[in-house]
Parts: C-alpha cells; sequence; structure tokens
C-alpha cells in the first residue's frame, strides 16, 4: 500500500510538471493578454517562453516572450521587466486557484529543484550529508603543501597579487596547483571539489568534482544519495557555497579571479551556465575573445556585464595585456589604485546600447 501510494505520487508530479504547469500558465495568459499572438507558450528544453503578463511584454512587437518559467528551479524571471519570483507568488499574483494537492506538488517540487546552498544553518542542513571529508584528511592524502611553504609556489602568489586570505585554500604538489573548494560546518572545514592547475606555460584547468574527491577517498556509498547528482553539480562551482546571492554577485571564469572581488564565485569554465537564475549576478569574465563572445550573450539575455572597454578606457590601462580580472588587479595594484566595490559595480551594464562598452 504504502509502495502504491509513493509511486502514484511520483506520477502526479511528473504529470504536474510537463502538463499542469502550461495549463496554469495559460490560464494567466488568457487573463491578461488579449492579442492572440501574446498567449501562446514556447516550449524550450530547460524552460517555458512567453509574453510576461506582469509587463505585458514588448508593445510593439507581439512575438516577444521574454517571460521564462525555469524548469530546472520552477523560478520566474521575466527579461523586460525584470521580475523574479517563485512560481507559486507568480500564480498567486493572477488569482490562480490551485488545489491543496497541487500546491503540495509544486511545493516539494520547488523545494526540491532549488535544494538549498546558502550559508547559513538552516539551508545548510540539507547538504551536511556530504560533509564527510575535512580538508586536513585531503591535504594529508595528497601530500600538499601550502603555497606558502614553498618558495616557488609562494613567488607566484606574490606575483599574481593573490590576497593572502585566500592562500590558505591554495596548495602545491608535483607541479599542479591544488585550489580547494570548501565549507566550514560546525568548526571544521570541509572539501567538496577542487581545481588542479598545470604550471607549465599552457596553464591547464582541470576541474575536480565532488565525486573525484569521493573517488580518492574510494567512498562509493554517497553515490547512491538521492542528492548525488545536484550536489556534484553545484560542487563545480567556486565559492557557490558561500557567497550571498541577496547581494551584489560577481561571477568569473576562474578561482583566482573571484579572489580578488569579495562577494563572487567562479564558474570553472567559460562554457558553463549558472547552477540557477539570480538577479543579482555581476559577469566578469575574461577579457578574451571566448569571455567576451559569451558575456554579449548573456547581455542579450538581460544580465549585468562587466564593461571591459570602458573600464580599461577610463582608467588609461590600454597599453596593458589585461586578459581577466586577475590581471586586471595586478596592474591596479602596482598604479595604487584603490578600487571600491561600489565603483567596480558601476562598470556593469545590462543595457544592450550599451553593448560595444563590453
Ligand atoms: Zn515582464
Amino acid at each position: 500500500m504504502q509502495i502504491a501510494n509513493a509511486s502514484l505520487f511520483f506520477m502526479e508530479s511528473e504529470e504536474l510538471n510537463i502538463v499542469d504547469i502550461t495549463d496554469k500558465i495559460q490560464d494567466v495568459l488568457n487573463k491578461v493578454h488579449t492579442n492572440s499572438s501574446k498567449k501562446t507558450i514556447i516550449k524550450h528544453s530547460d524552460r517555458l517562453g512567453f509574453a510576461c503578463p506582469f509587463c505585458m511584454d514588448s508593445a510593439r512587437d507581439n512575438y516577444k516572450k521574454r517571460g521564462n518559467l525555469y524548469l530546472n528551479t520552477l523560478f520566474y524571471k521575466c527579461y523586460n521587466c525584470g521580475k523574479y519570483c517563485s512560481f507559486l507568488t507568480f500564480l498567486k499574483e493572477f488569482n490562480i486557484s490551485i488545489s491543496l494537492q497541487e500546491r503540495t506538488i509544486i511545493t516539494e517540487l520547488i523545494k526540491d529543484k532549488s535544494f538549498s546552498f546558502r550559508n547559513n544553518n538552516d539551508d545548510i542542513e540539507d547538504v551536511k550529508d556530504f560533509l564527510v571529508i575535512t580538508k586536513d584528511e585531503f591535504i594529508n592524502k595528497l601530500r600538499l603543501v601550502n603555497v606558502a611553504y614553498n618558495d616557488i609556489s609562494k613567488n607566484y602568489m606574490q606575483y599574481r597579487k593573490i590576497p593572502q586570505k585566500w592562500w590558505d585554500s591554495i596548495y602545491y604538489s608535483n607541479w599542479n596547483y591544488y585550489i580547494l573548494n570548501t565549507l566550514k560546518y560546525e568548526d571544521n572545514e570541509y572539501i567538496i571539489s577542487y581545481t588542479q592547475r598545470t604550471t607549465n606555460e599552457k596553464f591547464r584547468y582541470l576541474q575536480r568534482t565532488y565525486k573525484d574527491v569521493l573517488n580518492i577517498f574510494e567512498n562509493e556509498k554517497l553515490l547512491e544519495h538521492e542528492y548525488f547528482e545536484k550536489f556534484n553539480n553545484f560542487s563545480s562551482y567556486f565559492n557557490l557555497y558561500n557567497v550571498n546571492f541577496e547581494r551584489p554577485l560577481f561571477v568569473t571564469e576562474s578561482a583566482f579571479d573571484a579572489m580578488f572581488l569579495g562577494n563572487a564565485m567562479a564558474l570553472n569554465g567559460v562554457q558553463k551556465r549558472v547552477p540557477f537564475e539570480c538577479e543579482n549576478y555581476h559577469f566578469a569574465l575574461d577579457n578574451d575573445e571566448i569571455g567576451l563572445k559569451k558575456m554579449h550573450d548573456l547581455l542579450k539575455e538581460g544580465n549585468k556585464v562587466f564593461m571591459w572597454k570602458k573600464f580599461i578606457d577610463d582608467f588609461n590601462l590600454c597599453n596593458h595585456n589585461i586578459k581577466d580580472i586577475n590581471d586586471l588587479f595586478i596592474v591596479l595594484i602596482h598604479k595604487n589604485i584603490d578600487l571600491k566595490e561600489l565603483k567596480f559595480k558601476e562598470y556593469f551594464t545590462d543595457n544592450t546600447l550599451r553593448g560595444f562598452y563590453v
């Protein structure tokens, strides 16, 4: 009996995910829009796209669909007016009634999909199952040496101007740097992933996830955990679990870049997307061909991106070779320019008309 109930619930939630969510949105669109083109929903693999019912979307183009319900988080985001809310709030704002059963299923889905991560004790409950290997155990197992205790690596940290407070997370062994991604919980610091960087001139970055950490310790039982895939994916973003999503949040390509920007995380790969939607992202990807192209794409999607060209121009830095945030700060430090967060934030834009400054 118990098993039958459980599988029925699963089937219902699957159904709701695909069909009923679309129906609910259709109810909203029928209610607010008069033009038939504005009432259609486009199904993308990861989201449902439709004309925003809050701002009514474009007044000139009835085919514009800048409202998005993301299926991986069940959060709504409009790239015209910026409205950002959960699916439950979305329905409530348009007085769409849902049954108690539907509410329970949606709440479960949102809870399951959002899988919290923020650095406070309530949210950390969800991830604590994965906090099993301490930073010290990891360092001992791989025989890592902190960068401060090796002349080559210490010189390199000084040359790259890596802030001292981060040195504690950077290790060295056999011509590789190890940047540890850790999480503190109840007086202990646990390892969740790491980035291995070669020291030769090619600077290869190898991103290791939580799965790789478990492999080193031959710990296989957590692979079966219901949230393993999700946690493993989240583990690949540097500093994700330590940032505050309520504040401006800087997103860089590599961990060394993020270390200069306070509330910052790194994608660890220019082709990777952010793990979920958040309106506070400020993208400062590399000032190279791939990074800039990516930022232009992000700008088109309504995100805030760093105006490299404007910044370099305003601070007279055009005769320096600046490829990323780390390079930028090396130059700023040499020039004794103390950059405050407020000033830095002014160099981000979500206005596509300012795209030529990027
Ligand atoms: Zn809107």
